[in-house]
C-alpha cells in the first residue's frame, strides 16, 4: 500500500473544504443494480449512509437461510466448471481484472470515500492493493499449483507427486475498514486456485464489493462463481461457516476465536487476519525527520482504522524531543476533510461505535494524567464522525489506551532508554501484527526485527513496505491471527493437498517366499545405503 504525507505550514489540523456533497458518480439506479447483484432479499433491507456527512447511500437487501442455501448450491455447481478450466485460462481473469480496476478507479474511489469516509489518497491504497494482488497471482499461481515430483520411499521403484486441489466452496468474512482490498484481494487467490466464493462484506461497505464483483464479470469471471450475501456477522456468521470448506476472516479477535471455534467443530480450515498493538520503534541512529514524516502515514491511514496501524511509538532518550517536536508539527499541519478528491490528508471514522471507542480511550488517558500533544477532540464542525488525529504522552499501564487497540487516530510516544527497553516494551502484548523501525543501519534494524514479536516488521517505513511485498506471507502471531495472506502460503491455503505415489517392480514388503527376517535386513541395508547416498 502507498500513502503520500504533504507537510503543510498550517499549525492546526483544519478542514480540506466543506463536507462531502451527497452527489457522487452514481445515480440511484446504479445503487440499486450494484444492490441487486447480491444473493439477497430474504431478509429486510438496511439502510446505508455516508460517515463524512450522513448522507443516504444505499437500501441494502439482507440474505435470509433461504438466500444462503441458493448461493450456495448455484457456487457449488459453478465450481466444478471452474476448476476444470485450465489455469491459464483462470489467471486470464485477474490480468484483465488488474487493468480495469486502474481504469475503472474514478468510480470504485467513490465509492470506498462515500462508504468509509476515509481520504482519497487512503482509498487509492485498496485500488493498488487490488491490482498488486492480482497481477502477483496471475505471474504465480502455475508455478505454485502445478503438481510437483517428490522424492519417492525406495529410489527408482517408488515415484510420489504432489496434486493441489481447490477447496471447493471459500467463505470471505472482511470487515469495513478496507473494504475493496480486504475483500477482494483475499477472494481473488481463492478463485485463481478454483474455488468459488461466498463473500460477505459488512453492510456498511457492501457496494464496495458489489462493485467489484460486477468488474470481476467484465474480467470474464464466470456467472455464479463468486457469490456475495449480505448480512450482519451475528445474524448470518454461523449459517456460512456451516456450509464453508474453508472460511478467510478478517475483523477483530473477539469474533475471531468465535469463528475459530466453529471451523474446528467441522474441521475445515479458516485464515484470521485479527487485531493489533503495534509498536513503532525510533532508534537513536534514526533520520529523524524521516521518522516523524513516515509515522504520520503509520498512525493516521484510513484514521487509524488500519490493522496494520501504529498506536505505539518507543522513541531513544537522545531524539526523543526532535521527534517528538517534528511529529507534532507534521500532524498539526495535517488536512482533515473526506471530499471525493485527492484534497485531504485523514478522513472520518466510518462508524458512531468508533468515534465513542477512540473518545472513550483519550478521555481515560486524559482522566489518568496523560498529555495530549495535539489533537484530542470530536470535530462535528466537519462532518458526524470526524476525529483530530492526536498524539499522547504520558501514558502509563493503567489507561486503556496503554494495551487496547484504538483501532482509530491515537497514538502514544514513549521515551525509552535504549534498544533493549524498546524491545522490551514493544513486546510487551498479546498482539504481534506489525510493527515499524526507524534506523540508519539497516542490519540493526534487521537484527532488533527478528526479535519483535510480530508477523511482519517495517524498516523505515510504518506499513506499505512488508504489505506492498506481496511476494512475503503477511498476518499475525499472537492474538492478530492465524494463517497467512500474500505469498505462496496466500493461495496454498485455499487448496487441499494430495500425494499419488506409484510402486513399480518390486513391492515394499517381502518378495515371494523371502521371511520378514530377511526383508528386515535388506531394508535394513538400504536405509544404510540411503543415509551414506545423501538421499532424501
Ligand atoms: P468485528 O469483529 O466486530 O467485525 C468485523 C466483521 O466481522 C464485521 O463485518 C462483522 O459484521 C463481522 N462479524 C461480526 N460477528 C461475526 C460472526 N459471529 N460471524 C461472522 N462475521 C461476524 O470487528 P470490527 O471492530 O468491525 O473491525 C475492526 C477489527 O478488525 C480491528 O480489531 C482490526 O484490527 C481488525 N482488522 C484486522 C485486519 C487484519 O488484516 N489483521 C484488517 C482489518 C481489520
Amino acid at each position: 500500500m502507498t500513502a503520500s504525507v504533504r507537510r503543510r505550514n498550517a499549525s492546526t489540523a483544519r478542514p480540506a473544504g466543506k463536507p462531502p456533497a451527497p452527489a457522487w458518480s452514481l445515480t440511484e439506479g446504479r445503487v440499486a443494480a450494484l444492490a441487486a447483484r447480491a444473493c439477497a432479499g430474504g431478509a429486510a433491507a438496511v439502510v446505508t449512509h455516508a460517515p463524512a456527512n450522513g448522507a443516504k447511500l444505499a437500501d441494502l437487501p439482507q440474505s435470509s437461510a433461504a438466500d444462503i442455501e441458493a448461493a450456495f448450491a448455484r457456487a457449488r455447481s459453478a465450481q466444478r466448471a471452474w476448476a476444470a478450466r485450465p489455469l491459464g485460462e483462470r489467471v486470464a481473469v485477474f490480468r484483465r481484472l488488474h487493468d480495469l480496476i486502474l481504469r475503472r478507479q474514478g468510480e470504485i474511489l467513490d465509492i470506498i470515500q462515500s462508504e468509509t469516509g476515509k481520504a482519497r489518497s487512503h482509498a487509492f491504497e485498496e485500488v493498488a492493493d487490488v491490482a498488486i494482488n492480482s497481477r502477483y497471482y496471475a505471474r504465480t499461481a502455475e508455478s505454485v499449483l502445478e503438481p510437483k515430483n517428490r522424492c519417492g520411499a525406495l529410489p527408482l521403484l517408488t515415484t510420489a507427486r504432489e496434486v493441489r486441489h481447490p477447496k471447493g466452496v471459500v467463505v470471505v468474512i472482511s470487515p469495513w475498514n478496507y473494504p475493496l482490498a480486504l475483500s477482494v484481494s483475499d477472494a481473488l487467490p481463492a478463485l485463481v486456485a478454483g474455488n468459488a466464493v461466498v463473500s460477505r462484506p459488512d453492510n456498511q461497505t457492501a457496494l464496495t464489493t458489489l462493485w467489484a464483483h460486477e468488474l470481476a464479470e467484465q474480467a470474464g469471471l464466470p456467472a455464479d462463481v463468486w457469490q456475495v450475501v449480505l448480512g450482519r456477522g451475528k445474524n448470518i456468521g454461523a449459517d456460512l461457516i456451516e456450509r464453508a470448506d474453508f472460511v478467510d476472516y478478517t475483523g477483530s479477535t473477539a469474533t475471531g476465536r468465535g469463528i475459530a471455534t466453529q471451523a474446528a467443530g467441522r474441521l475445515i480450515g479458516c485464515s484470521l487476519e485479527l487485531g493489533g498493538k503495534n509498536p513503532m520503534l525510533v532508534l537513536d541512529d534514526a533520520n529523524v525527520g524521516k521518522a516523524a514524516e513516515g509515522a504520520v502515514r503509520a498512525c493516521f491511514s484510513s484514521a487509524g482504522q488500519l490493522c496494520e496501524s501504529m498506536e505505539r511509538i518507543y522513541v531513544h532518550d537522545q531524539v526523543y524531543d526532535e521527534f517528538v517536536t517534528q511529529f507534532v508539527a507534521n500532524v498539526d499541519a495535517m488536512r482533515l476533510g473526506a471530499e471525493l478528491a485527492y484534497n485531504s490528508d485523514m478522513g472520518s471514522l466510518t462508524f458512531p461505535r468508533q468515534l465513542d471507542s477512540v473518545s472513550a480511550h483519550v478521555d481515560d488517558a486524559k482522566a489518568k494524567g496523560a498529555t495530549v500533544l495535539t489533537g484530542g477532540r470530536h470535530r462535528p464542525d466537519l462532518g458526524p464522525y470526524f476525529y483530530e488525529p492526536t498524539v499522547l504522552a504520558g501514558v502509563t499501564p493503567e489507561m486503556k489506551v496503554h494495551r487496547e487497540e484504538t483501532f482509530g487516530p491515537v497514538v502514544s510516544v514513549y521515551r525509552v532508554s535504549d534498544d533493549e527497553d524498546a524491545i522490551a516494551q514493544a513486546n510487551d502484548t498479546a498482539y504481534g501484527l506489525n510493527a515499524s523501525i526507524w534506523t540508519r543501519d539497516a542490519r540493526r534494524g534487521r537484527s532488533i526485527a527478528e526479535r519483535l514479536h510480530a508477523g511482519a516488521v517495517n524498516i523505515n517505513e510504518g506499513y506499505a513496505a512488508a504489505w506492498g511485498s506481496v511476494d512475503a506471507p503477511s498476518g499475525g502471531v499472537g492474538d492478530s491471527g492465524l494463517g497467512r495472506r500474500h505469498g505462496a502460503e496466500g493461495i496454498l491455503k485455499y487448496t487441499d493437498v494430495q500425494t499419488i505415489a506409484t510402486q513399480r517392480l518390486l513391492p515394499i514388503a517381502p518378495l515371494p517366499g523371502m521371511s520378514d527376517e530377511v526383508w528386515a535386513k535388506t531394508m535394513t541395508v538400504a536405509l544404510w545405503a540411503m543415509r551414506r547416498l545423501g538421499l532424501k
